[in-house]
């Protein structure tokens, strides 16, 4: 295998959003609008909140692509006009397809909007293809205990498979397009080669800790994009880490986007806020 270099590294800051929640994105942002097919990275959290402090994304809408949503502390609730209603608690997935179109609400767990509480957890939206962006919404919800998981042979690497494949176990999530979302857990002295097929943009984004890729240094809130020059991506740390790999088939076709509307060009964005506006998204029930 050839390892990839590290093209770029973009340290994203905590920001305090105006519901008391604090959003880390490393992208979109002015100097990094996608890494295709991903469209936008958020880590919620961590933080925790007091009594009555927790506020969530009630009712909105998506069309054109899906929202990855990963809890890894606390508990979200959510709701949307295809009849869906899940709780989505710590190390739980939700893979949404909006597709033509869902409303939906995203809010804490009831006892963390009431009591408080700490929340943790990452959205990624994945673009879809020009041939999928009116597909039939979908849903699809994993439990902690049913999310593959894979360990080194010498114990120092545990990888959650959310989807594609690492260490020869396989996610059970349907993607539309070649995608691999893996939650690396390092122990102190690990080392770690996760191929990577040539053709996908990939990046890291670090949770926790120290890690080298190659002889480059990221830390916590660092998003590390690869160059296309490698089938594998080389990992290891001296004290442990926590980070994220994230990888896909890029789509090379043109991206018209407005808010929670990602589509291919402006007319077909407007025909989204017609068609959202004139009820055809339904409604939550
Ligand atoms: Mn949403």
């Amino acid at each position: 295998m050839t390892t990839r270099s590290v093209a770029r590294l973009v340290h994203a800051t905590p920001q305090l959003e105006g519901e008391g929640m604090i959003v880390t994105r490393p992208f979109p942002t002015a100097h990094l609008d996608q890494v295709d097919p991903f469209l936008l990275l958020d880590r919620m959290g961590p933080v925790t909140h007091g009594p009555g402090d927790a506020k969530g994304a009630p009712d909105h809408p998506h069309r054109g692509f899906e929202t990855v949503t990963y809890i890894l502390d606390g508990a979200i609730e959510h709701k949307d006009s295809q009849g869906n209603h899940g709780r989505i608690g710590a190390g739980d997935v939700q893979w949404m397809t909006a597709g033509s179109g869902v409303i939906h609400s995203e809010m804490p767990a009831d006892e963390i909007q009431r009591n408080g509480g700490r929340l943790h957890g990452f959205q990624l939206w994945v673009n879809l293809p020009r041939r999928d962006k009116m597909m039939k919404p979908r849903y699809q919800e994993l439990h902690a205990a049913g999310i593959p998981a894979a360990r080194s042979e010498d114990g120092k690497v545990n990888v959650t498979v959310i989807a594609g494949e690492s260490l020869g176990t396989h996610a059970t999530i349907d993607t539309r397009t070649p995608i691999m979302v893996l939650h690396v857990r390092l122990a102190a002295g690990a080392r770690f080669t996760q191929a990577v097929p040539e053709t996908y943009n990939a990046f890291a984004f670090v949770i926790g800790g120290e890690v080298a890729f190659g002889d480059r240094q990221a830390r916590e809130n660092d998003a590390v994009l690869f160059d296309r020059d490698g089938d594998a991506v080389a990992i290891a740390t001296k004290s442990g880490a926590e980070l994220l790999l994230i990888a896909g088939e890029p789509l090379n076709e043109p991206v018209a986007r407005y808010g929670p509307f990602v589509m291919n060009t402006p007319g077909e964005i407007r025909q989204a806020m017609l068609d959202y506006q004139s009820g055809r998204f339904g409604e939550i029930g």
